[in-house]
């Protein structure tokens, strides 16, 4: 064993259109041991970002292409929760609070120090990396992420929508006990009458289906016990 090995230095994604502050940026990061990719406009940036798994993105918000409050917007709406330090020239608190809104972890005013982002970035990727070991939900064979909302059954992984995650996350609470559809809706829709509607099915259903048609399909992770309602599958399969 190479007890010298240390853990992988961070994997960082700079979207920066001007080509002397992308140098400027990765200049420092990269003396300060981090890999940084570097993309010019925001359609690559978003697509890199849904393609790797970066612990950090440093946004610039005046892009070619899609700005970056709109990339950062479509990012947090598909449950993607990758850190991001919006460094731009616009300082206005009203700027700056609107990408906080829209899910930034920081904010950087330009002109800035690169010492001073890369303190910002410590906190941020140490307080994600004390974070990890809580953002699992494990059953038998059925864990959940909770912060990129990935669940995984067996070998089949899918990302949720927030509904689907929030109510497999409430029949995990205990593997095995059934819930009724009146305790689902009231713990995942916040519905305390009987609304006549399949909602509950329907979603349940699309679960299934999500996590269902690997090989080793045992029809998803919920179990329907007629009558009563429903529960995850605890115990050993056949
Ligand atoms: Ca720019």
């Amino acid at each position: 064993m190479d007890i010298t090995a240390t853990a992988p230095s961070p994997r960082i994604l700079l979207v920066e259109d001007e080509v002397k502050i992308a140098e400027f940026v990765m200049r420092g990061l990269e003396k300060a041991g981090y890999q940084v990719e570097h993309v010019a406009d925001g359609v690559s940036g978003l697509k890199n970002i849904f393609k790797n798994n970066y612990d950090l993105v440093l946004l610039d918000l005046m892009l070619p292409k899609l700005n970056g409050l709109e990339l950062l917007q479509q990012l947090r709406q598909d449950g993607n929760t990758t850190p991001v330090i919006i460094l731009s020239a616009k300082v206005d608190l009203n700027d700056r609070l609107l990408g906080f809104e829209t899910g930034a972890d920081d904010y950087m005013p330009k002109p800035f120090y690169v010492e001073e982002l890369i303190a910002k970035m410590r906190v941020i990727l140490a307080r994600r990396q004390t974070a990890q070991p809580l953002q699992t939900l494990k059953s038998v064979h059925l864990s959940l992420d909770l912060v990129s909302r990935k669940a995984r059954w067996f070998n089949v992984e899918a990302v949720l929508s927030q509904r689907e995650f929030t109510l497999l996350q409430y029949l995990m609470q205990t593997p095995g006990h059934i819930y009724s559809r009146q305790q689902i809706l009231k713990n995942v829709w916040d519905i305390n009458f009987d609304p006549e509607t399949n909602v509950v099915d329907v979603c349940v259903q699309r679960i299934k289906r999500k996590l269902s048609g690997g090989e080793n399909d045992h029809y998803g992770p919920i179990e329907s016990v007629r009558g009563v309602g429903y529960r995850v599958k605890a115990g050993t399969f056949v």
